[in-house]
């Protein structure tokens, strides 16, 4: 959903929680989404301590408690940082899968590129190479993408799920699958694509060694 109306429960200046929304609060590597709010720029979105949806308008809007508003996301943006999301799984998956990779120790998506850092000890142009034809395989199988929510038992018994550090799932309220089907599955509240088919042409555009065993790609989609 892209647009959508929603009555505001609480506001501060320019802060304001609606009852329902459509944006994506930052969490996870994943930027917040922005868009607008009764016609006002959306700068960011943050989760409060009380776990409300926080939108920070650019400027004060006067409206009371109660008041009806259209919110509207910036869709082309959200998009592109969908695919790179996925993109980001997909070669999580490859990495452990076919490289011997353990733990991701980060991930930032931005709306042109992602940054991933990771556990491997060499990662030469030919190793950067082979992990992008290999994510682009992955790719190019048109795995459908879904989510659901699990139980913590569930999630328990399946501690492969988490493929980040720990201390990053206790902050979840829910523990949510997204399933590459049939190629990688994890724990992860992002948005994302239904079939890796959307992500597009995977580009690693940069590598760099962060120290003996940490390593950081850069990666980036083609435009479709
Ligand atoms: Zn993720």
């Amino acid at each position: 959903m892209k647009e959508f109306d929603s009555s505001v429960t609480f506001i501060d200046r320019n802060e304001v929680v609606l009852d329902q929304t459509c944006f994506f609060a930052s969490s996870g590597g994943q930027p917040s989404d922005t868009g607008s709010i009764g016609g006002v720029r959306v700068l960011d979105v943050k989760r409060a301590a009380n776990k409300d949806i926080v939108h920070v308008l650019e400027t004060e809007k006067d409206v009371k408690v109660g008041q009806l508003l259209s919110g509207k996301i910036d869709w082309d943006r959200r998009y592109k940082i969908m695919r790179l999301h996925s993109a980001c799984h997909v070669m999580s998956g490859v990495l452990q899968k076919s490289f011997n990779v353990r733990k991701h120790t980060g991930i930032q998506i931005h709306e042109d590129k992602a940054r991933m850092d990771f556990d491997i000890e060499k990662l030469d142009q030919a190793i950067a190479q082979a992990i992008e034809n290999e994510a682009n395989r992955v790719v190019e199988s048109h795995h459908d993408i879904t989510a659901r929510v699990l139980t913590w038992e569930e999630v328990n018994r399946n501690p492969d799920l988490k493929t980040v550090s720990e201390d990053r799932y206790e902050k979840f309220d829910v523990p949510r699958l997204i399933d590459i089907v049939g190629f990688d599955r994890q724990l992860d509240g992002g948005t994302h694509v239904l079939n890796t088919k959307e992500i597009g042409k995977i580009k690693i555009v940069g590598r760099e060694n962060k120290g003996k065993n940490n390593k950081r790609i850069t990666l980036v989609v083609d435009n479709q």
